[in-house]
């Protein structure tokens, strides 16, 4: 059928809207209509070349949609089911066998080929092939094919527009808080940057009860944000040297956990010294290959922890129907932080994601 996409064509060049052609479902895939999709920088990194997947290709993968045909194979979703498209995982490797989805073993090249696992292309051109499947979505489009196992049914009651973010930054947010930390009420917790990813971090940690909730960030408008989604202080980064002494000021010890979003090595290093002992540094920022971060290693003692996650660890079938749930009972607002463009405007939303005006840009499809 013919859809309607945004299509990279070269790096760094701006997003064409283009009409395309999207192959037929198979046995175990689902046509999905996509209502809204969240948009990452991870979508303008792939344009960009740093996952060196093939161009022209269509990104998005953070995609919310109802189903509009199912594969014959298909017993979980029926035409009309609401979802939300999450990230791929093969299955089989030693991560996927321990029930670790989330650090699959060829989460690259499910995420970043451009093509079904098998090599086959969903979308074309005039014969020629436009790569997509990015996150197995490709979700920049009117209608993609999404795989059955990397889609999620959620509720009808709430406004699909909304859901897509769960994917990405919403889960690896709230996950790393929900799943990783897994903090008690009252522990101490720190968020180094309040973007999409700290700022759902932040809402999962006022969910679980921490206390105080410090946010660290540069700008001023995110961190009255973060005050009014749940954080007890904010620091404002800016030209401050001393914004460690400044949280074990207000925490005596330091925090239980810190969550640090920035991919800034100085900042990664304040997450870890704002630890009490056995307290836990969770980094989810993405730096590029080759940056590198120092603390000292006395401070490792004593039971400090520190790790990388991704994608929240999440289950995604169990963790993002759980966070629809807390956007409908109002505590998990993401609405607050979102900024809807049309999908002809992908441009000017990507450019206001860059500058800081936009925390998380939204595309209504046509
Ligand atoms: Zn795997
Ligand atoms: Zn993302």
């Amino acid at each position: 059928m013919q859809i309607t996409a945004a299509v990279a064509r070269q790096k760094f060049d701006p997003f064409t809207i283009e009409q395309v052609e999207l192959t037929d479902p198979r046995p175990d895939e689902l046509l999905v209509r996509i209502a809204a999709s969240g948009m990452c920088q991870t979508d303008q990194h792939g344009r960009d070349g740093y996952f060196n997947m093939p161009l022209p290709a269509v990104f998005g993968h953070e995609g919310a949609g109802v189903v509009e045909a199912v594969g014959k194979s298909v017993t979980e979703f029926v035409p009309g089911d609401h979802v939300v498209m999450s990230f791929p995982w093969c299955g089989t490797c030693a991560n996927c066998r321990r029930h670790m989805e989330s650090h699959c073993q060829r989460h690259r090249e499910l995420k970043m080929s451009g093509t079904r696992p098998d090599g086959t292309t969903l979308m074309s051109q005039g014969g020629a092939p436009i790569y997509s499947a990015f996150f197995q979505q490709s979700s920049f489009a009117t209608h993609v094919i999404a795989n059955e196992r990397f889609t999620v049914k959620v509720r009808k009651d709430a406004p699909l527009e909304l859901l897509g973010p769960f994917a990405c930054s919403g889960q690896t947010g709230a996950g790393a808080v929900l799943n990783s930390m897994q903090p008690k009420p009252g522990d101490a917790f720190a968020v180094f940057g309040v973007g999409a990813v700290g700022l759902s971090g932040l809402m999962a940690a006022k969910i679980a009860g921490c206390d105080p909730i410090i946010a660290v960030d540069i700008h001023a408008k995110r961190l009255a944000l973060a005050r009014e989604l749940g954080a007890t202080h904010t620091i404002d980064h800016t030209g401050r040297a001393d914004v460690v002494a400044e949280i074990r000021k207000l925490t005596g010890e330091g925090v239980r956990f810190s969550l640090e979003t920035s991919a800034q090595p100085t900042v990664f290093r304040e997450a870890v010294e704002a630890l009490m002992p056995a307290g836990t540094c969770v980094l989810l920022g993405s730096a590029r290959k080759g940056t590198e971060a120092t603390f000292e290693m006395p401070f490792l003692q004593f039971g400090r922890v520190v790790r990388g996650v991704i994608q929240g660890e999440s289950h995604p079938q169990e963790l993002i129907p759980k966070l629809v749930d807390f956007l409908m009972q109002g505590r998990m607002p993401v609405d607050r932080m979102m900024t809807f463009y049309p999908l002809a405007d992908i441009n000017r939303a990507a450019q206001e994601s860059n500058d800081g005006t936009t925390i998380k840009p939204v595309l209504r499809m046509p």
